[in-house]
């Protein structure tokens, strides 16, 4: 079976779904791999590695698309205007893709690979497990940007993070303050312990609390029953009325003592929780910093602008979107081990065995046989076009 590695399109995307090393994997597990020119420029990956590691290079998207049975990607299929043709629509009827689809914030995506009866995964809905450990994408490219965001403060701070005993006086480290320790949140403690500021991290979950502080952070949070803020996959549910106020009140307490503030904070298949109103960015000293890394979501601060960088009350608000692509070598590396991990998890006796008994692989299917089979996106979709009808 043919695998074609295509070249990502969208807007400052410099990664490529995967390195010379995973073709040769792939090579090894019995597939042909394509791979479309230039695709790992943006990852400082020339052609000839590709060609090295037997992938047949092949010039431009329409043939890549056309010729490839399984497409790997890390964006959704989008819009090619040079084509004039959405990527999607790009797809041989019946191929396999393999990409972060975010299926819920792309349905018409969505409906398009269901009518052209393409078996679509999305790689960010991998079960929180040990065994899918190995090809959890998002965990990846959420350790990327939680490092990122506490060096993007750190160079927007008009401070300095650690403690100096200077001749010239003391210099008092900065305060940083994490909103939400999962993945992005917990390498962002680290960071910012690692330069030299005092961290503290809010949580609604309970759980995260020994390891937050473990990295030497203090942790605060209103005080929850586990299973009233975490569901059985350890993700944050939606808080009943009463703890979110709470919660609110306790963190509004401590964003005035920060001078930097990263938030991080999402619940699944939900827009991001606003937990920093106007009015807390207003009770911030001058000169701070948040960094919203949950822009994409629709920000967890209420004046976040995704994908810009704005000032308001005095304070540097940045909203960045596709961080991890600014990373772009490591970023590859590890998203690369990730699919290819997958790839080789659907894969038996050197071809595409599909066994819809398995938990990763029916956790993580879109689309299959002309049908949106994912139940939330399914119910979505049915609900936009009811609305769209009515
Ligand atoms: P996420 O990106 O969904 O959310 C980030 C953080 O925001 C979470 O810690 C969440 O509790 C927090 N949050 C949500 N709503 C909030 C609110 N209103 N106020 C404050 N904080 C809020 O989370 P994630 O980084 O994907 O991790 C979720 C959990 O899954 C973590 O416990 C993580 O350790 C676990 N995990 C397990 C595995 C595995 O076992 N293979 C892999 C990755 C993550």
């Amino acid at each position: 079976m043919k695998v074609g590695v295509a070249k990502e399109i969208g807007p400052n995307e410099r990664r490529v779904a995967v390195t010379p090393d995973s073709v040769r994997q792939i090579k090894a597990a019995g597939y042909e791999v394509l791979f479309e020119a230039g695709a790992g420029a943006g990852a400082y990956l020339g052609d000839r590695a590709y060609e090295e590691a037997g992938a047949a290079i092949v010039t431009g998207a329409a043939d890549l698309w056309s010729r490839s049975e399984i497409v790997l990607k890390i964006q959704p299929p989008l819009p090619n205007r040079s084509l004039n043709a959405h990527e999607a629509d790009l797809l041989n009827e019946g191929a396999v893709l393999l990409c972060m689809l975010r299926p819920l914030s792309h349905i018409d995506t969505v409906r398009i690979l269901a009518r052209r009866r393409v078996t679509s995964f999305s790689m960010d809905m991998m079960p929180r497990t040990t065994r899918a450990q190995r090809m959890d994408a998002l965990s990846s490219m959420s350790t990327i940007a939680g490092y990122k965001a506490v060096l993007i403060a750190a160079d927007m701070l008009p401070r300095l993070f650690p403690m100096l005993v200077t001749a010239a006086g003391t210099i008092a480290p900065s305060r940083v303050l994490i909103v939400g320790a999962g993945v992005a949140g917990l390498q962002a403690i680290a960071t910012a312990r690692r330069i030299g500021a005092v961290v503290e991290a809010y949580d609604v979950r309970p759980a995260v609390k020994e390891e937050v502080e473990s990295l030497g952070a203090t942790f605060v949070g209103p005080q929850l029953k586990e299973s009233e803020a975490q569901d059985a996959q350890g993700y944050a549910k939606p808080l009943s009325a009463e703890a979110q106020r709470q919660g609110q009140e306790l963190l509004e307490s401590r964003i005035p003592h920060a001078d930097v503030v990263i938030t991080t904070a999402r619940v699944p298949g939900l827009p991001a929780p606003r937990l920093i109103p106007a009015a807390a960015v207003a009770r911030m000293k001058p000169g701070s910093v948040i960094v919203d890394l949950a822009a994409d979501m629709g920000g967890n601060c209420e004046l976040t602008q995704p994908g810009e960088t704005v000032v308001r009350h005095n304070v540097t608000i940045h909203g960045p979107v596709r961080l991890a692509s600014t990373v772009p070598i490591h970023a590859t590396q590890m998203y690369s081990r990730n699919i290819t991990a997958f790839l080789l998890h659907l894969t038996k006796e050197g071809t595409l065995h599909l066994d819809w008994s398995d938990d990763i692989t029916s956790a993580t299917c879109v689309t299959r046989d002309g049908q949106i089979v994912h139940g939330p996106t399914r119910t979505r979709a049915e609900g936009a076009a009811t609305a769209a009808a009515g």
